[in-house]
C-alpha cells in the first residue's frame, strides 16, 4: 500500500533532521527566520533559480540531480569570488504529482553537495502547484583574506587561465557541477589574482564579462591552448560543429576563469596528488574586443557567443 503523502510540516521536519550544521549558523530551519552570527569577514550572497525544461528535465534526470545542480551552481558563484560557503536557503515550487517524493529526492541531492562543502541548509520555502518544478537556492558565504576577487580587476598583459577542460556539459556534466571552491581558495592563497568568474555561459561569453567590467579591455585566446573536454569531442562528432567551438560556447562547465600576471602562476604550488592545474588560454590586451590566435598563427576577431537566456528565448519564440 502506498504511504500517505507527507504534510508540509512533516516534510520540513524531515529536512531539518538531516541537515549538516555549520558553526556560522545560530539558528537554522524551524523559526520564521534563520539567525547567522556576524563574522569579521564580509558576507557573500548569491542566488540562482533553475526551471524544469530550461536547466534540467525532471522526467529524465530525476529529483536528486536537480538538488545537486541547484546547490552546485550557487557554490560555483561563491568559488568565483574566492569565498567560503556557509548557509543555503532553498525555495521550491513542486509539481502536485508526487510532490513529497520529488521534495525528498531534491533534498538528497542538496545534502550530498552541502555536506561535501560544509554548507548548512538553514531555511527555505516549500510550495506545491500545478506548474513544473522550479527551485531557487540562495547561498551565503564569507570572504577570506586577502579579500574577494572581482570580475573588474583584469589588466592588460594578464594571463587568462581556466581550471579545467571545457565544452559538452549538456551530455550530463551540467547536472553534477563540481564547484571549484577548494581550487579557488588555493589560488587565492598563493597568487595575486586580478579578476575571476565562473564559466556558466561559456568562455566566449564569460570572458567578455571580465573585459567589460575591467574597463572595456580586450583579449586574445590561443586556440591550440584551450583545454577541450572529451564531451565536446563527442558532441562535435555528432553535430558537425568543432570541438573548439563547443569548448568556447557551451555553457555550464562551472570551471573558473581568472586573470593574473603570468609569472604569478609560479607561486601556485599544488601537491603531487592534485588532480587539477590551471591552463593558460590567452592574454588580456588594452585594445578592446575578443580575438583568437589560430594554430597557424593567424589572428581573427572571435565572434562566437556563449549561452544567453534572453536571446535563446527570443530565438525560441521566433521559431514558433
Ligand atoms: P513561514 O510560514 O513563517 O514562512 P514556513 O512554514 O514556510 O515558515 O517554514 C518553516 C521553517 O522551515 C522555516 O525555518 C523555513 O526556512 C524552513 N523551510 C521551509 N521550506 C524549506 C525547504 N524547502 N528547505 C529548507 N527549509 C525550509
Ligand atoms: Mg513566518
Amino acid at each position: 500500500m502506498a504511504s500517505a503523502p507527507l504534510s508540509e510540516f512533516e516534510l520540513i521536519e524531515r529536512i531539518r533532521s538531516q541537515v549538516t550544521h555549520n558553526p556560522g549558523i545560530v539558528l537554522g530551519i524551524g523559526d520564521d527566520c534563520a539567525i547567522l552570527s556576524p563574522t569579521p569577514q564580509c558576507s557573500l550572497v548569491t542566488t540562482d533559480m533553475l526551471l524544469d525544461g530550461r536547466h534540467f528535465i525532471l522526467a529524465e534526470c530525476g529529483p536528486e540531480a536537480v538538488g545537486e545542480k541547484a546547490m552546485g551552481v550557487n557554490l560555483s558563484d561563491i568559488a568565483a569570488m574566492a569565498g567560503k560557503p556557509i548557509a543555503a536557503f532553498v525555495s521550491i515550487g513542486l509539481p502536485r504529482q508526487s510532490a513529497d517524493t520529488t521534495a525528498l529526492g531534491i533534498l538528497k541531492g542538496l545534502r550530498k553537495v552541502a555536506e561535501r562543502f560544509n554548507v548548512e541548509l538553514a531555511g527555505g520555502d516549500t510550495n506545491v502547484w500545478d506548474g513544473p518544478l522550479a527551485i531557487n537556492v540562495t547561498l551565503i558565504g564569507e570572504t577570506v583574506p586577502p579579500g574577494p576577487v572581482h570580475r573588474s580587476g583584469a589588466q592588460a598583459g594578464d594571463g587568462i587561465f581556466v581550471t579545467g577542460p571545457l565544452g559538452g556539459s549538456i551530455l550530463g556534466r551540467h547536472l553534477h557541477p563540481k564547484p571549484r571552491i577548494a581550487e579557488s581558495l588555493q589560488l587565492r592563497a598563493c597568487m595575486n589574482l586580478h579578476s575571476m568568474i565562473d564559466l556558466s555561459d561559456g568562455l566566449a561569453s564569460d570572458l567578455r564579462h571580465i573585459l567589460a567590467a575591467s574597463g572595456n579591455l580586450g583579449a586574445i585566446l590561443f586556440d591550440d591552448a584551450i583545454p577541450i573536454h572529451d564531451d565536446a569531442w563527442i558532441l562535435a562528432s555528432r553535430d558537425g560543429r568543432s570541438a573548439l567551438e563547443h569548448a568556447l560556447c557551451d555553457g555550464e562547465d562551472f570551471e573558473l576563469c581568472f586573470t593574473a600576471p603570468r609569472k604569478e602562476i609560479e607561486n601556485l604550488v599544488l601537491p603531487d596528488s592534485s588532480n587539477w592545474h590551471p591552463v593558460l588560454v590567452g592574454e588580456i590586451q588594452a585594445e578592446p574586443g575578443l580575438r583568437s590566435k589560430q594554430a597557424n598563427g593567424q589572428i581573427e576577431p572571435l565572434t562566437l557567443q556563449g549561452f544567453d537566456h534572453m536571446i535563446a528565448s527570443k530565438q525560441f519564440d521566433d521559431a514558433l
